[in-house]
């Protein structure tokens, strides 16, 4: 039901980056990982001490672009890589960020903004907020491409709608695995992908994911992370290119089955980036520069 209503929509729906669900779930994941007095400061800035503090906030950013005041924010929710998939992909701020800004700009500025005692609380609450939506959309590789739109161009079939590709890996490909797409399903899902990151498949990889993350070089890392998700536009989105998905009656199962474990993984690793992330602009900036005392 949900994806025939949206077809209407298609357009603004599928830049969104990751839906309700998977937003969320990356705030419940970076929940588990946020030093008591980070969850305590980012509480006391967003003014919210229930037990889903980010989670509540993690889609913010796309209600707000959706408003006339908010349009200004659209192009921060992705950066237009102008590369080759599948044959080649990659990422080059300096080709690919428009003058209007990029997820990677925005990552850079709001954290560099959610560290800032020397804003108000509500810019700070905003930063904050920002913050957690594109370090969640940036794990989307989808949103690290430009071609056909990030995908939003591309007409693909799904569980026996007509869809985009990008709304599928957004939102419709999270649901069908999960099933839902409220806050519970969300804590639920993140409760399994910590598990995974904690003794599981992921426990191997989870530093390699955070390796050199540093908010003193904001840029540089959020530039790594957009070319770490865009890789997978070539080996896992499109290995065969954009015709031969259109092609496909229906990308359930085969291609949803190839693909599921790439969403795993990025849900898991935006929600653990995001944790050690709000660690660092807690440790490196809030407390460090004496911010904290004012909340
Ligand atoms: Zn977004």
């Amino acid at each position: 039901m949900s994806s025939y209503v949206l077809l209407g929509l298609a357009t603004l729906h599928g830049v969104h980056a990751w839906g309700v669900l998977g937003h969320a779930t990356i705030a419940y994941i970076a929940q588990n990982y946020v030093t008591a007095e980070t969850a305590s400061w980012a509480q006391g800035v967003l003014n919210d001490t229930s037990s889903s503090y980010l989670a509540s906030i993690a889609s913010f950013a796309d209600q707000f672009r959706a408003t006339a005041a908010g349009a200004w924010s659209a192009p921060l929710h992705f950066i237009d890589a102008e590369d080759n998939p599948p044959t080649t992909c990659n990422v080059n701020f300096t080709r690919d960020c428009g003058t209007a800004g990029c997820v990677v700009s925005a990552i850079a500025n709001y954290t560099q903004r959610s560290g800032d005692g020397r804003l108000t609380a509500a810019n700070t609450a905003e930063a904050l907020k920002f913050l957690v939506h594109f370090v969640g959309d940036v794990t989307q590789p989808l949103h690290d491409e430009a071609f056909e739109l990030g995908g939003n161009d591309i007409p693909v079939h799904f569980m026996g709608f007509n869809d985009n590709l990008h709304s599928d890996w957004d939102t419709f490909m999270p649901e069908e695995l999960i099933g839902g797409s409220s806050l519970a399903d969300a804590q639920s899902w993140a409760n399994t992908l910590i598990a995974e990151i904690d003794s599981g498949t992921f426990e191997s990889q989870k530093a390699s994911w955070i390796a050199g993350d540093n908010t003193a070089n904001a840029l540089t890392t959020a530039t790594r992370w957009a070319s770490d998700a865009n890789a997978f536009v070539c080996t896992v989105v499109m290995p065969q290119g954009a015709a031969a998905l259109t092609a496909m009656p229906d990308l359930f199962p085969t291609y949803y089955n190839a693909v599921i474990g790439t969403i795993e993984l990025q849900i898991a690793k935006g929600g653990y980036r995001l944790g050690n992330w709000l660690n660092m602009v807690f440790e490196k900036e809030v407390a460090r520069e004496g911010h904290w005392r004012r909340v």
